[in-house]
Parts: C-alpha cells; structure tokens; sequence
C-alpha cells in the first residue's frame, strides 16, 4: 500500500531521518518542506507548542498538504529552564550548533557544576490543513543531566552533553534506534502515530 505523504515543517536533516526511521512500519512517511518553495516563518511564539503551530501553519500554506511540524529544545533546571524555545539559537541570532553547545557548557560550568539536570522537551503537531481548528497535539519529554565535557559522535545539537544516568552514555553515543526508543522527539511521535490511526 502507498505511503500517505506528510509535509514535515523543517529543513533539519536530522529531524528528518529520525522521524523517518519512527514512521518505518506505519502507513506514513514526511518529506521535509524544503522539496517546496517554503519561506521559514519566524518563530515568534513564547512556547515549544505556539512555535510548532506557526511552523505547522505557516508550511500548510506554501504547500497545500498536510503538515507535522516540532518544536523542540533543552531544558536545564538549574538555568530556570533556558535555552527552552531558543535551544536553536541560544548563542545568537546566526548561531550554529557547536555554539550553542559551547555556549550551554560555560553557562554550567558557571554554576560550578560538573553535571545538572535537564530534559528535551518536543511539541509536535499534525494540521490537516492551514485553517484546521482541531490539530492534533502531542508532547514528549526526555529526562537527562547535561556534562560540560562533549561526548559521541551521534545526533545533532545538544546531544554530545546530554547524559542519560540508566544507559552511562550521552545521547550522541546512543545508535539511532536507542536514541529514537527513548527521545522527546520518538515519544511524541509515537503518540501522533496512534492518534492518526484512529482519525484515518
Ligand atoms: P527547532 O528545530 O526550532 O525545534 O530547534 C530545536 C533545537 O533544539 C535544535 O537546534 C537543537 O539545538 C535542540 N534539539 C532539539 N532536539 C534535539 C535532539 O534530539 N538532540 C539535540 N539537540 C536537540
């Protein structure tokens, strides 16, 4: 049976193979936005799930299909919960993700801490179409510490300092699969997948 297409609203590759991989069994695949003309919106919103809901809509616009957009980032709980929405550009405007990271390790090691905890938070959500009033929502939350000393190879973003205590490994020397079981991003699309069977 053919896949049903799913416009994922993100150009990052990695969001993209790991959804992928979740979707591998089920009657879904995404194509990331940027097989359209899509401008990205700014994320304006004060939380993970209002910037889900501008990228959501804002992607259902461009491209006239139905859309899954995250939001997504780390939460450290002795920052007060910062970077949270700015994860992506939490060492400027034009920030990579290797600044970020560096930015995030001498904000902990400020606190004179070697390890605090954190977790990664994903909104996520499916429109069917620009206007739909009724999208589906979900959420995932990763429980974790965050280590100044970058470990693994795996991943993207924050992975390299994202310690699980149950597994003794950062994020980025998790396999994919480990990673896609356990994250913020898998649980909340696992919880999606469940609730589109039912609608479709
Ligand atoms: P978004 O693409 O606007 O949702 O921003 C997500 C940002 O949060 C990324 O640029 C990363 O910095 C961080 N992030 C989200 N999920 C992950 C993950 O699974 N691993 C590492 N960093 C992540």
């Amino acid at each position: 049976m053919a896949k049903e297409e799913i416009v994922l609203a993100s150009n990052n590759q990695h969001k993209v193979r790991e959804i992928n991989a979740l979707l591998r069994n089920t009657a879904f695949k995404i194509v990331p936005q940027s097989k359209f003309d899509v401008i990205e919106a700014d994320e304006t919103g004060a939380t993970f799930l209002e910037n889900a809901l501008i990228k959501a809509r804002n992607a259902a616009e461009y491209t006239q299909h139905p859309i899954i957009a995250d939001d997504s980032g780390i939460e450290v709980y002795a920052l007060e919960g910062r970077p949270g929405i700015f994860s992506s550009r939490y060492a400027g405007p034009d920030a990579n993700d290797k600044d970020n990271l560096n930015k995030l390790i001498e904000d902990i090691k400020l606190l004179n801490k070697k390890a605090c905890r954190a977790r990664f938070v994903c909104s996520m959500v499916f429109l069917r179409h620009a206007t739909d009033r009724n999208p589906i929502i979900v959420e995932g939350v990763w429980e974790g510490h965050v280590i100044t000393k970058p470990k693994g190879e795996n991943g993207f973003g924050y992975d390299p300092i994202f310690y699980i205590p149950t597994y003794q490994r950062t994020s980025a020397e998790l396999s994919d699969d480990t990673k896609n079981q356990l994250s913020h991003r898998g649980q909340a699309l696992r919880k999606l997948v469940e609730k589109l069977s039912k609608i479709k």
